[in-house]
């Protein structure tokens, strides 16, 4: 029988118009901008930058960021961290708890080849990493998680601080590297004044951690927390010395509704390509992303540029778009939608099409794709 192959999604010299879709594509050029930016941010304010691979999942993203300074990038997950140690980054911190010997025992080894670090919220947590690195052999970074007010993971004050410490503190082959204070709702308020107040009230309340810390003789090295939504007030807040943000580089439907001043704001650099497969119908067009190209968890995808088309209903391989303004697109026609949250949306792709002007420059493997474990 004869042997099909799918032929490359696209290769380096297209245009835009020839890449097969569904497609992610970067526009390099914006995407460059972002990272600039907020790099050019955190060194003004002499923070350092971390920024999150889970937004990605891409090793060329994370050398691109190191090459601007970043010390590292975060993970979330330790089967994530393994293809961004593969390519190379040598500083990953897993910003998250974990509770099983098999990941502990595979953190550890992987403490082997690069710097890592983790986060604990429970004397449990602490045993397994402290037993994993004695038998790795490795030595593992270990961060106190603090509740500043998001209500997920975290320990809430000094307090709960303080046990942690100790139990830390048993364990030859693990170090205390500090604190992580991450609140992830209060990034997506819209407007820019109730993100700032909220931000500054979450910073303060790490700060009383630390200042209680300090008066127990205990330093804190590294504060770790913030996203693309706090960014420029965690920079200003005297409390972070590094900030976790992600999706700044690509930006999302959902982060580009944020209201911004112009201090601190990124462009769309990330959409989906797709392709209007069906006209048959009136009063709307159907186009082949649905839910297996793109996730509605943070709301429907926007259509690039805004104003004309409206991304009206998602089902599993077909996007139904309504006109806000002129005529319906024509069948074969090719649309680029902005994804309602990037993360999850990258999670769905093996590759991004890197564009410059245009023209597509490079594929970039989404290597940690799937590895949720
Ligand atoms: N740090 C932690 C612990 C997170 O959970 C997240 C995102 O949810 C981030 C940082 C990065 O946030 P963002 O992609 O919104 O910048
Ligand atoms: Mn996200």
């Amino acid at each position: 029988m004869k042997h099909l192959t799918l032929p490359p999604i696209a290769s380096a010299g297209q245009p835009l118009a020839a890449i097969d879709t569904p497609a992610l594509v970067l526009d390099l050029d914006a995407f460059e901008r972002n990272l600039d930016r907020l790099q050019a941010a955190a060194d003004a304010a002499g923070v350092k930058l971390r920024p999150h691979g889970k937004a990605h999942k891409t090793p060329a993203v994370a050398l691109a960021q190191i090459a601007r300074g970043a010390v590292g990038i975060c993970c979330q997950k330790v089967s994530e961290a393994l293809p961004f140690i593969e390519a190379g980054v040598a500083d990953i911190h897993i910003s998250n708890e974990i509770a099983s010997l098999p990941k502990a025992a595979l953190l550890a080894q992987a403490a082997l080849v690069a710097r890592m670090s983790v986060c604990v919220d429970d004397i449990v947590q602490v045993d397994m990493l402290g037993q994993a690195a004695a038998q790795a052999g490795s030595r593992l970074g270990v961060f106190v998680e603090i509740d500043i007010g998001h209500g997920r993971c975290g320990v809430t004050g000094i307090e709960g601080v303080l046990p942690l410490l100790d139990r830390i503190a048993r364990h030859p082959q693990l170090e205390f590297r500090g604190l992580q204070a991450y609140h992830g709702t209060l990034q997506h308020l819209r407007s820019h004044a109730e993100r700032r107040e909220r931000s500054a009230r979450a910073a303060a309340r790490a700060g009383e951690v630390v200042l209680a810390l300090e008066a127990r003789g205990v330093r804190c090295g590294t504060v770790t927390g913030g996203g693309s939504g706090s960014a420029e007030f965690d920079f200003a807040s005297g409390v972070f010395t590094e900030i976790q943000a992600g999706s700044y580089a690509f930006m999302d439907r959902d982060y580009g509704d944020n209201e911004y001043t112009d201090t601190l704001r990124f462009e769309h650099a990330m959409f989906l390509a797709c392709t209007v497969m069906s006209t048959a119908a009136k009063g709307h067009a159907v186009v082949d992303a649905g839910l297996k190209s793109l996730t509605t968890d943070s709301g429907l995808p926007g259509i690039w540029p805004p104003g004309r088309l409206r991304y009206h209903q998602a089902s599993d391989e077909h996007g139904v778009v309504h006109a806000i303004d002129g005529p319906l697109p024509a069948l074969g026609q090719q649309l680029l939608l902005v994804p309602g949250h990037c993360d999850p949306t990258i999670n769905l792709h093996d590759q991004i099409v890197c564009l410059r002007a245009g023209v597509v420059e490079a594929l970039w493997p989404v290597s940690s794709r799937g590895l949720s474990r």
